[in-house]
């Protein structure tokens, strides 16, 4: 298994995140996200300036496979989303952020639009340009995501937004959709109620007389 940070970067501003990290956080590798991932860090980070949902969706499902950590950095217009935290077996995976994100917004055709526009031509780079300062304060942020995880504290689920317009933050925690086939209880929501009254009850009928 490999130990530390690994850093995915897509376009320049996915790479000076990453420089900015590297800078204030040890064990910090980085990798442009081209080609496939061989062996994942304990936690993986992916810096984007713009969505990358085959991306997330395809990591996320690793996650959960390796018992890891992945703390997205995603820009969608005006927006910089640091989250939200996924790690096995705790919160929710990508799928569920999503629908949710989709589920709340006011515009969903539209997400769903950029997000099938980036997914068709995911070779095509992402708006150009960045600010430094922000890339400074997005791996600040991610440092003490980091510094917390590593504590072993609760962060899985939660997310930090910056609207780079009006320098507004929100932050907040994702609530996983109950028949999410990753992150769920993997059992069918239509029979899952009675079936574990029947598992946990079962002694009553087994029980010799
Ligand atoms: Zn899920």
């Amino acid at each position: 298994m490999r130990e530390g940070i690994q850093l995915i970067w897509l376009e320049d501003f996915g790479r000076a995140v990453g420089n900015h990290l590297s800078r204030i956080c040890p064990n910090v590798t980085m990798i442009p996200a081209v080609g496939l991932f061989e062996e994942f860090g304990q936690i993986v980070v992916l810096a984007a300036p713009r969505p990358a949902d085959d991306l997330c969706e395809l990591i996320s499902r690793r996650i959960y496979r390796e018992d890891k950590a992945f703390v997205p950095v995603i820009v969608t217009g005006t927006q910089i989303t640091l989250g939200p935290v996924i790690q096995f077996g705790r919160g929710t995976c990508w799928n569920c952020w999503r629908r949710r994100l989709l589920q709340h917004s006011r515009n969903p055709e539209y997400l769903q639009a950029i997000s099938e526009y980036y997914t068709d031509q995911s070779t095509c780079g992402g708006p150009l340009g960045y600010l430094e300062a922000i890339a400074t304060l997005v791996a600040a942020h991610l440092c003490q995501v980091i510094d917390l995880l590593n504590e072993g504290k609760e962060v899985a689920g939660t997310f930090w937004r910056l609207d780079c317009l009006s320098w507004r933050t929100t932050q907040g925690s994702v609530v996983g959709v109950h028949d999410c086939p990753v992150c769920g209880l993997r059992r069918n929501s239509e029979t899952r109620t009675y079936q574990e009254m029947q598992d946990k009850l079962s002694h009553l009928w087994n029980r010799e007389m």
